[in-house]
């Protein structure tokens, strides 16, 4: 009895916005469900998910004891193999990568997921002209912390020389500590030899002059040119260096794009979505389901 007395007046408001569709001449707003994204889920969480603020959050107060732990020690440096000989009374820096690391550009995500539109540099480069990307939560707070200790800070991306400028005043709105001639900003194409996306370049650049306590980033690239192998070739990297995870090496999640996705698909982006989500697929350890 009380169901039927529930239902009746739900029945009458379905009834009646479909009414109200039909008269305004469209069924598509309600009626369709929206395209599916295979971007949506890691968009929504690194912008809404309060479990990707205190992830990043966390990582960069691990970053502050590990800074500490880094000035205490002249032997630390988060660049075996690239620092300079002698380092060890170098002045002391630490490197972070902008995007996804120290820059939140989830509503170029975002977009790219309502919109249905792939990243493309002509609309990257418009997005970074906005000077719109916020900041990765405790990105800040850590880089105040280490300035505080007298750690020159530098910042190694991938962005290019063309987007330096609005790179730099996005940056200083935000708060980031930034030279006025720009040069702890160490973008791609910058100079010469800084052409290709491999950052080991630009490390070197500053290990020339600095010892460098920590590096912080969201890519195997950021820490090592090897990344771009298979799946089983970065993971066998990964090991490689696993005594430096968590400490000279601080990696933020970052679900929405990188260099592991390419590797799922041989780095072969013109394939088409289907093409690239099948082969993600067909890489997945699966439970074989209930008998
Ligand atoms: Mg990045």
């Amino acid at each position: 009895m009380f169901d039927t007395m529930h239902r009746r007046p739900l029945a009458g408001l379905v009834a009646a916005g479909l009414f109200a569709l039909t008269a305004a001449g469209s069924t598509s707003a309600l009626a369709a469900d929206p395209a599916p994204n295979d971007g949506l889920n890691a968009t929504y969480w690194t912008q809404r998910a309060v479990e990707f603020k205190a992830n990043a959050y966390g990582l960069y107060k691990l970053a502050e004891l590990r800074l500490d732990q880094a000035l205490a020690d002249n032997s630390w440096t988060a660049l075996p193999g690239e620092q300079a000989s002698g380092y060890e009374s170098l002045p002391t820096a630490v490197i972070l990568d902008l995007d996804e690391t120290v820059m939140d550009n989830s509503g170029y995500q975002a977009w790219t997921v309502k919109s249905g539109n792939g990243f493309s540099s002509k609309t990257w480069t418009a997005y970074v002209n906005t000077e719109t990307s916020g900041a990765v939560p405790g990105s800040l707070e850590f880089i105040k912390y280490a300035q505080s200790k007298g750690v020159a800070i530098f910042y190694v991306s991938n962005r290019k020389d063309i987007e330096e400028k609005a790179t730099i005043a996005n940056l200083k709105s935000l708060g980031y500590p930034v030279a006025d001639d720009g040069s702890n900003v160490l973008v791609r194409g910058e100079k010469e030899e800084w052409k290709k996306s491999a950052k080991s370049p630009r490390r070197m650049a500053v290990g020339a002059t600095h010892r460098v306590l920590l590096n912080i980033g969201d890519n195997l690239g950021d820490f090592t040119d090897e990344s771009d192998g298979t799946p089983d070739e970065r993971l066998a990297v990964y090991k490689k260096h696993q005594d430096m995870w968590g400490k000279q090496w601080i990696m933020i999640a970052n679900p929405t794009y990188g260099s592991w996705e390419g590797a799922a698909f041989g780095f072969n982006w013109k394939l088409s979505d289907g093409e690239k989500r099948q082969m993600k697929l067909d890489k997945l350890d699966a439970w074989k389901g209930p008998e």
